[in-house]
Order: structure tokens, then sequence, then C-alpha cells
């Protein structure tokens, strides 16, 4: 059975490490990009977040940001993302690695949640540099379109995250790709594996020796390289191996 294979895996790991996509937070109710009900069956993703199109028409970004960003506030993280905070706390992992922005991960109580993408928790003021939470921007969101910095007054308030054309944050990446050359034991969960770089923190990993697990919904481009594939709900798969490993 593949979830007796990945907890026996898991129970071997001295330097694990996990790489999280949209797919951990499904279940937490906010949508993913691609994969049934994907955001960008309904969104074309150049227009709606590139940095380009974000500074050419903030009020645009920020009309589909304005229900993104509600949905993410109001969500809770779910069994999944507590089985990773419970495997990293018993010493199975020692990071996790995410192309999330929802802040989940920290929420159920993970550690050391390296941000690939950045985080949607923030908000900067590109003219001053000015730091908001998201949260307090949100609120005005209903009364101002688009929302203004409180200092200097200007429209182009972004959110923390990366957004295409925007270079990587170097020092995660590094980080990331540092963790994966000493990876022993890589679980994948939850990502569609064809946003890149991120896609190569797994490959890194897999050519430097470690056993691969991809937990998914669906397949994915690096199945073939996985000693362990589940297809399955990463709230339903993951607190069944904690089980087995008994952390
Ligand atoms: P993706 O949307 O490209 O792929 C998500 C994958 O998760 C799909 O392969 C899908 O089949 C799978 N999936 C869906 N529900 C699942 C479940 N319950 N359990 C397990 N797997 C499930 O996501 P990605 O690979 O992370 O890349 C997309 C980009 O989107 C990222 O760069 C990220 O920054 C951004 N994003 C973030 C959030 C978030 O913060 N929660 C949400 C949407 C998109
Ligand atoms: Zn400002």
């Amino acid at each position: 059975m593949s979830l007796e294979r990945a907890a026996e895996l898991v129970a071997t790991a001295q330097h694990g490490l996990a790489l999280t996509g949209a797919g951990v937070s499904a279940e937490s109710g906010i949508p993913t990009f691609r994969g049934e009900g994907g955001l960008w069956t309904k969104y074309d993703p150049v227009k709606v977040s590139s940095i380009e199109s974000f500074l050419a028409d903030p009020t645009s970004y920020w009309s589909v940001s304005k229900d993104r960003g509600r949905v993410a506030l109001a969500a809770r993280p779910n069994p999944g993302h507590m089985a990773l905070a419970a495997m990293e706390a018993a010493g199975y992992l020692v990071a996790i690695v995410t192309q999330n922005t929802d802040g989940l991960h920290q929420d159920a109580g993970s550690k050391r949640v390296i941000e690939l993408h950045g985080s949607g928790r923030m908000v900067r003021c590109l003219e001053c540099g000015r730091l908001e939470a998201r949260s307090e921007v949100q609120t005005r969101l209903e009364v101002e379109m688009p929302p203004r910095c409180l200092t200097c007054g200007s429209a182009f308030l972004k959110p923390t995250v990366i957004l295409f054309g925007e270079p990587m944050p170097a020092a995660a990446m590094h980080d990331a790709l540092e963790l994966a050359g000493q990876a022993d034991v890589m679980l994948v969960v939850g990502s569609s594996l064809v946003v890149h770089p991120a896609a190569e923190v797994p490959l890194v990993a897999v050519r430097a020796g470690a056993r691969m697990i991809v937990i998914n919904a669906e397949p994915t481009p690096f199945d073939r390289f996985a000693e362990v594939v589940i297809h399955g709900r990463s709230g339903e798969v993951l607190p069944q191996i904690v089980a087995l490993i008994g952390a």
C-alpha cells in the first residue's frame, strides 16, 4: 500500500523537506490556479497576475484581488497543514518550501516556512515603501479603489507576492535549493509542478539522492521520479501518514 510506504519513508527522514503548492490549501477553500475549478479556467493569468498589468492598471488588479483576498483572509488551516506541522515538530521535516502566499502553514504551527512566491498577508507601497497588513487594506477596498498609500497617497500598493515578471526572492530561493541538496526525503504536496523555478526544488533533491513522495489530486510531470505517488486529497492523505508514523 502506498500510504504505508510513504509513512515508512517519512519515518526514515533525517533531513526531510516538503514542497507545497496551492492544492494543500484547496480544502481550506482557497481555489488553486490549475486543475479542476482552478482560477485560470476563469482568468488570463498574465493579465491578472503580472507586474506589467499591475503597473498599467492597479484598479483591475485589485478588483480581482479583492475577492481572492476576502477568501484567503477568512481561510483556516486544514488537516493537511496540521499534519505537516506535526511532521516538523516530530523531527521528520526540517522545513516547508511553499509556493503558497496564504500564510496557512504558519497558522498551522509550522516553524520554518520558506515562501518562494512571497506573502499575501502584507501590502507594500511601491513609491515610499510603507508596509501595511493586507487585512487593513482589505477593509479600505470597500470604499476606495484602487487603495491608496496612507503615507504618500500613491495608488501603487502591491501585495508582497511575486507577480509574473518579477524576480524570485533570492534568499528564499537560495535556502530552498540548499535544503533540497541536503534532503534525504522530499515530500511534494498539492503542486502541479509546472511553475518554475519552484519545480526545480524537488528535481535538485532527487538528483542529490533524495527519495521522493508525491501527493497530488492528479498526475504531475515528476511522478515518474517518485518512489511513492499518491493521487488524493492532501487533507485526507497527510493525516493518515502522520497517524501511521505515530507523530
Ligand atoms: P497549481 O494551482 O498550479 O496546482 C495545484 C495542484 O494541486 C493541481 O495539480 C491540483 O490537481 C492539485 N490539487 C487540488 N486540490 C488538491 C487537494 N485537495 N489535495 C492535493 N492536491 C490538490 O498550484 P501551484 O503548483 O502551487 O502553482 C501555482 C501558483 O499559484 C503558485 O505559484 C502560487 O504562488 C499561486 N497560488 C497560491 C495559492 C495560495 O496561496 N493558496 C492559491 C492559488 C495559487
Ligand atoms: Zn507610499
